[in-house]
């Protein structure tokens, strides 16, 4: 047994210093980043925020509001083969691959569904392959990533999720172009209840973004995701200055018209459903059962209705925005450079929380 000592912190832990800027207004800032890879040879623009691919967000409804702002969709792992037909064809056909990813896991019949996609010339419409599993450490996902490299030397390849410097390495130089960071701060993710295991999101995201972008070739480096746990606008600020190149969340998308997850009227009050990928519900509704060794590590809620969807993208960009004029940052890109932070009490920082709960 060993323990280890250093100070790990969470979004909640900290606060942006504030910097003289020579910024007049937000509308200076931009929010565009364009990207190279370590392994792809694609050159990627957009704006680096990303649904998680939870049945709730990574839906195809949310990739036609999120690809016109250059933000990808992170596809659920539940659509099948003639879904993914049905959305690339016809008179509405999906024709924006820079926005959007496929998911796949890491067990024989993902695979072998990525491999039926691949004959049937569907990966062409992605520019991303998600290859996603909750435990990034097992020893299989090294392996997995290299085949999918090979097979597919194009594309732009996340996988996850993990949350040391060590196997970030690992896995840019096996095949991956970014790195999923996170292990139990998602709000729907009962991880570090269940099995004690996690390592606070901010420490995470600096230690990894730190490790991969130290691995370069000519055409780029390592990229991390930071992934889960962004509560507020601020905490998606506070991970691009951690050093995370892309944002990925799904609790901030969850509660809107345009979410999925059914609508359900309670005591006069509107509400969607929000649940974790490993939740009971989302075991039994998608896979009709739940495996006997395996206990849930994600919870279901009733989130209350937040209204439409386009009026928190302003909302987040508008913030982002912000960040940038108060830390004297013009480009998303220079957010890293230009933060410092404070360390702070949760207290501090969780304040507003009493008005949110109606205190
Ligand atoms: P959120 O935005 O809700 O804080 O976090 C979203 C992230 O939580 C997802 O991208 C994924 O990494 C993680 N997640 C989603 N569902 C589950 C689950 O059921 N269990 C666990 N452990 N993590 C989940």
């Amino acid at each position: 047994m060993r323990i280890d000592e250093d100070i790990k912190l969470d979004y909640d832990d900290v606060l942006l210093r504030p910097k003289r800027s020579t910024l007049h207004s937000r509308k200076e800032v931009s929010l565009e980043r364009t990207f190279t890879f370590y392994h792809s040879p694609k050159t990627w623009t957009g704006i680096p925020i990303m649904t998680a691919n939870m049945a709730t967000c990574g839906t195809f409804e949310m990739a036609r509001i999120l690809a016109p702002h250059k933000m990808i969709t992170t596809f659920h792992k539940y659509y099948e083969i003639p879904d993914y037909k049905k959305f690339f064809s016809g008179k509405d056909a999906f024709k924006n691959p820079d926005y959007i990813a496929y998911t796949t896991g890491i067990r024989p019949e993902d695979l072998k569904k990525l491999d039926t996609m691949h004959t049937e010339n569907l990966m062409r419409h992605f520019s991303f392959i998600c290859i996603d599993i909750p435990n990034g450490y097992v020893d299989r996902l090294l392996q997995v990533v290299s085949d999918i490299r090979k097979k597919f030397p194009k594309h732009i390849i996340i996988a996850g999720n993990v949350v040391t410097n060590e196997i970030s390495e690992e896995l840019i130089l096996r095949g991956a172009d970014i790195v999923k960071v996170g292990i139990g701060p998602g709000s729907a993710c009962t991880t570090r209840r269940m099995t004690g295991v996690g390592y606070p999101q901010l420490s995470a995201v600096i230690e990894c973004a730190d490790a991969v972008h130290g691995i370069s070739n000519d055409q780029g480096c390592g990229l991390v995701i930071a992934d889960g746990g962004q509560k507020y606008p601020s905490c998606v600020a506070k991970a691009f200055c951690a050093g995370a190149d892309f944002n990925m969340f799904g609790s901030m998308f969850s509660g809107y018209e345009q979410s999925a997850g059914n609508t359900i009227e309670k005591d006069g009050k509107k509400y969607k459903e929000y649940f974790g990928s490993s939740s009971n519900h989302a075991m039994h509704n998608y896979y009709g059962k739940k495996d006997a060794h395996r206990a849930s590590e994600g919870r279901y809620a009733l989130v209350p209705h937040k209204g439409n969807l386009n009026d928190f993208i302003q909302d987040l960009l508008g913030s982002l925005r912000s960040t940038g004029t108060y830390i004297g940052a013009r480009r998303l890109k220079e957010f890293s450079r230009r933060a410092t932070f404070i360390r702070v009490s949760r207290q501090l920082n969780n304040s507003l929380e009493q008005f949110d709960q109606g205190a």
